[in-house]
């Protein structure tokens, strides 16, 4: 087959022209032809492989180019990369590889193209594009990786145990690729993952990461989690998950399956939300179920402090991951740490306190809330899933219009410290305290508006009961 349709970028025959200046045969392959035919939209990273010096190809390509962009080498992977418009090309020469047990860096030797076809992950990874002037825009598929991406299927080019073995990460590569692109997994590809899962302890914690966000940022990421799962990776590189997996039954009280149930509200939350930070609060919204886990007779089972114990291992899992801890950790925290929050005003119709706490509490996270909320209903009865939503409805109508009248979001005292101490020529003391929290109680309860002078009066009338003289100045 030809698809010189693929090619239309001018870059292309430039790469064609300098690979024949320097004799050099040229092929894309990869990512960039995989999506090409998947019609998955505009690649913005393109891999080139060169029979040969794949780094001098992409310096005599940089020299062709109009706008002469730099060359980045990275001598040790025997790569270079640079960026036309808004796309980056990392070039290759072909090569053929070779493993030992403790690493997935291998050994590397010049190679055909074939050889360079045969070291990569599967076999729509595998599909190449000749750039050569004699056969531009010719497909070379040697492992029907075209069969493979009409019929959805994940395979590797060789023998699945020593694709996985050599690099683990490929591991993990696999489940994300059927995720995002709804594939299946081979059976003997699926069985050599389960038998080498173990293996995932020498790949990075940054690069378990980049996969995990692939399959959080997915259509329907809980496919994903479900073959991590069954899998056994998922033990090792999200211990908290797996552990939320399981039924009791206790005299005959039973509680969910918290991991099914999470999963189906990372699914909802995906069909609401792109923002990854809310997904990953979505899946980490349950953890602290498995270590706060009771039952006693009196009331079955219970979670206690489930949401605060749970914000705590949100901390110590983006540690062991190396994850960022930084605001993005602090708001998954949050989430995490309020996710009950909103569910008791599901019940019933939430009253404008209740509203203007939830506001004042959740800040400028509490559409954010709401929506991880609204995911978090995952009941079969409809009647109740009818209710819930209803419930939420009026309850975001009401975060607007209480945020509009009252301006609780970011709360600012209408009446600051200082001045209830000039009012009662007061040093620092208790009774500021006090006060400050008697105008911030009555403003959320709705007794007075979040105004100057109702503020002021109260703060009178508070002083006067805590027996304070006003300044005469007043
Ligand atoms: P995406 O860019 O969407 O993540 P991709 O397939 O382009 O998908 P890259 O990580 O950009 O993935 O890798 C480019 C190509 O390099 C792949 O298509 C594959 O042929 C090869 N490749 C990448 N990682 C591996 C690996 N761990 N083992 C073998 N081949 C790999
Ligand atoms: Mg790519």
């Amino acid at each position: 087959m030809n698809y010189k349709e693929a090619l239309k970028n001018p870059v292309f025959k430039i790469i064609s022209k300098s690979a024949q200046e320097l004799q050099l045969e040229s092929f894309v392959i990869g990512g960039f032809v995989r999506d090409f035919l998947l019609k998955r939209g505009n690649a913005k990273d393109i891999d080139v492989v060169a029979i040969g010096d794949g780094i001098k190809l992409a310096k005599q390509v940089a020299k062709n180019l109009p706008n002469k962009p730099k060359v980045q080498v990275f001598k040790t992977y025997g790569t270079a990369m640079l960026r036309f418009d808004d796309i980056e090309i990392e070039f290759v020469g072909a090569r053929k590889e070779s493993y030992t047990e403790d690493s997935r860096n291998p050994s590397v030797e010049n190679g055909t193209l074939v050889d360079d076809q045969n070291r990569r992950d599967f076999t729509i990874n595998a599909l190449a594009l000749n750039l050569n002037e004699k056969h531009y825009g010719d497909l070379l598929d040697p492992f029907n990786g075209v069969e493979d991406l009409k019929n959805k299927i994940i395979k590797t080019p060789l023998n699945p145990d020593i694709t996985y073995s050599d690099d683990p990460l490929r591991m993990l590569r696999a489940i994300r690729f059927a995720t995002q692109l709804d594939f299946m997994i081979e059976e003997k590809s699926l069985e050599a993952i389960s038998k080498n899962s173990n293996r995932i302890k020498i790949i990075t914690n940054e690069r378990i990461v980049t996969e995990l966000n692939k399959i959080l940022e997915s259509k329907k990421p809980s496919k994903g989690f479900l073959l991590l799962e069954k899998t056994g990776l998922l033990q090792y590189i999200l211990p908290e998950i797996t552990a939320l997996k399981g039924i009791d039954e206790v005299e005959g009280q039973r509680h969910k399956d918290n991991f099914y149930h999470t999963l189906e509200v990372v699914d909802n939350i995906a069909l609401n939300t792109n923002n990854l930070w809310l997904r990953w609060a979505a899946l980490l919204h349950d953890i602290g179920k498995a270590p706060t886990k009771k039952f006693s007779k009196k009331v079955g089972w219970t979670f206690h402090g489930h949401e605060f114990e749970g914000s705590k291992m949100v901390y110590r899992l983006f540690k062991r991951l190396k994850m960022p801890l930084n605001d993005k950790m602090k708001y998954v925290q949050k989430m995490v740490f309020m996710s009950s929050r909103p569910i008791v005003l599901a019940d019933d119709i939430a009253t404008d306190s209740a509203v203007r706490r939830l506001v004042f509490d959740a800040g400028d996270f509490v559409e954010d809330l709401m929506t991880l909320c609204e995911a978090d209903i995952t009941t079969k009865n409809p009647k109740k899933f009818n209710k819930y939503h209803n419930n939420f409805k009026i309850v975001r109508e009401k975060i607007i219009e209480v945020e509009a009248r009252d301006h609780v979001r970011n709360f600012q005292p209408p009446v600051s410290g200082e001045e209830i101490m000039t009012a009662f020529n007061l040093k620092p003391s208790r009774e500021i305290g006090i006060i400050k929290e008697t105008i911030k109680e009555a403003i959320l309860e709705g007794d007075i508006p979040n105004e100057y002078e109702a503020a002021f009066q109260l703060m009178l009338k508070k002083g006067k009961e805590l027996g304070l003289k006003v300044n005469s100045k007043v």
